[in-house]
């Protein structure tokens, strides 16, 4: 698929910030990991690539666009959200396993239809880049057609973009069970075949998580795993304590919740497993040794009660650990709403998560533990300008804030925790504005 191209060269003014390592946990002296170019210029190539940034104007063949006095990052990667979930953000009520019966599956049923997988998609990943956030990895539902229509949905963006057809073929209502095994292959693998690398699009094998997979759907996953390295893989784990009992009754011979996965062979560098609430020293050492790396889901765990994610613990193992919305369960699709949860899970758990490891872990971190640092996450030559422009404050209180901040981290530190989708002017993809707030 040939990408959209933003046909003229352009250049956009304003304080850029990204990051080229990862800042040290709690470390608030920015260092050589954060890069920050006040008034700078971030210079966009022909084919949508980031050409570099510099300080003085370009000549006068870009396009210049003056954004001065406001941030320009890396567009945000969410790491773990659900599109049909939109549909029930902010419901009332109940932990993990009620919600899921109780909100989500009814939701997801509709999406048996084509006409409103399609309008969903395209619903989803419009509110995604209202948001600032360029590129995500996203739960369809079981049906197929769910999982075309996002696909669809992000060629016709440009967007950088990771999901899959649900498995599931027990526990849940009979409208949303696979048929059996090998019908569930066969959908994966003509969704693979039609969509997994073109363009910008990766397929993801997506098992729920373990209580709605047989034993043998889960082999046949792993299976589709192990025969294509480049396919991604999302799931769930350790959420919830009820979740974690029911898997230790429904798999007695795993040593723990994190090994039903082990097992049949679904933790690899390209794995993406939510929550990770309920882990212990040894899953950590798993998660390391396979390079699947956690989706820290904060707002998702505070809404629904199911705990505090010790990330200093991962961060400690050497478990890569990115920052997801987990729309619905998380009751906004804003990062920086986020990320202030995060903040504040980890207050609760004793830690400081600092804007650094916050803002480096939903950007560059993502990219990286995503296997796409070539591509996006920050402002290196040749990536693809996934690019957001956001105002620095919205409103007296926040402008009030930012005329008094102390140094460097606390000016982002209070944006981060302040802004929202409201701060975001415009967002670029892969050079092309596909956002831009009305003025
Ligand atoms: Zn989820």
């Amino acid at each position: 698929m040939p990408l959209a191209t933003p046909q003229e060269k352009f250049a956009l003014r304003g304080d850029l910030l990204d990051f080229t390592a990862a800042p040290a946990w709690a470390e608030l002296d920015p260092g050589s990991a954060v890069r920050f170019q006040p008034d700078h210029w971030l210079l966009v190539d022909e084919t949508g690539r980031i050409q570099g940034t510099q300080a003085e104007a370009p000549d006068e063949s870009w396009r210049q666009i003056d954004h001065r006095g406001r941030l320009i990052l890396p567009g945000f990667i969410d790491t773990h959200v659900h599109a049909p979930q939109l549909d029930v953000i902010a419901s009332y009520g109940a932990e993990l396993l009620d919600w899921l019966n109780t909100y989500t599956f009814p939701a997801e049923c509709r999406y048996a239809d084509p006409a409103v997988a399609r309008l969903g998609a395209e619903r989803f990943l419009d509110a995604l880049l209202a948001h600032g956030t360029t590129a995500a990895v996203v739960f369809a539902t079981v049906h197929k057609v769910s999982a075309e229509a996002l696909f669809e949905a992000a060629q016709a963006r440009g967007m950088r973009l990771i999901t899959g057809k649900v498995l599931m073929d027990r526990n849940a209502p009979a409208a949303l069970l696979d048929a059996d095994v090998a019908s569930a292959e066969r959908d994966c693998v003509d969704l693979i075949a039609r969509w997994h690398g073109v363009g910008r699009l990766s397929y993801a094998v997506t098992p729920r998580f373990a209580p709605t997979s047989t034993p043998a759907q889960l082999a046949m996953a792993g299976a589709l795993c192990r025969a294509d390295a480049s396919l991604y893989m999302q799931t769930h784990v350790a959420e919830n304590r009820a979740e974690v009992a029911w898997v230790a009754e429904l798999f007695p011979d795993a040593r723990s919740y994190l090994d039903v996965y082990a097992r049949a062979g679904l933790l690899h560098p390209r794995a993406v497993l939510a929550h990770g609430v309920w882990l212990d020293d040894a899953d950590r050492a798993v998660l390391k040794a396979s390079g699947a790396q956690i989706a820290f889901s904060p707002s998702s765990n505070l809404f629904l009660g199911s705990g505090l994610f010790d990330w200093a613990a991962a961060a400690e193992a050497g478990v890569a650990v990115s920052v997801a919305s987990d729309v619905g369960g998380g009751s906004s699709l804003s990062m920086q709403r986020n990320l202030l949860d995060g903040y504040k899970v980890q207050a609760l758990a004793g830690q400081r998560m600092s804007a650094w490891a916050g803002l480096h872990a939903a950007t560059r971190g993502a990219a990286e533990a995503l296997g796409l640092i070539g591509e996006i996450g920050h402002f290196g030559a040749g990536t693809l300008a996934d690019v957001c422009v956001w105002d620095w404050a919205v409103g007296p209180v926040a402008a009030a804030r930012a005329e008094v901040v102390r140094g460097l981290h606390e000016r982002v530190f209070a944006w981060m925790g302040l802004s929202d989708e409201r701060n975001l002017h415009s967002a670029y993809v892969a050079g092309v504005e596909r956002f831009r707030r009305a003025s």
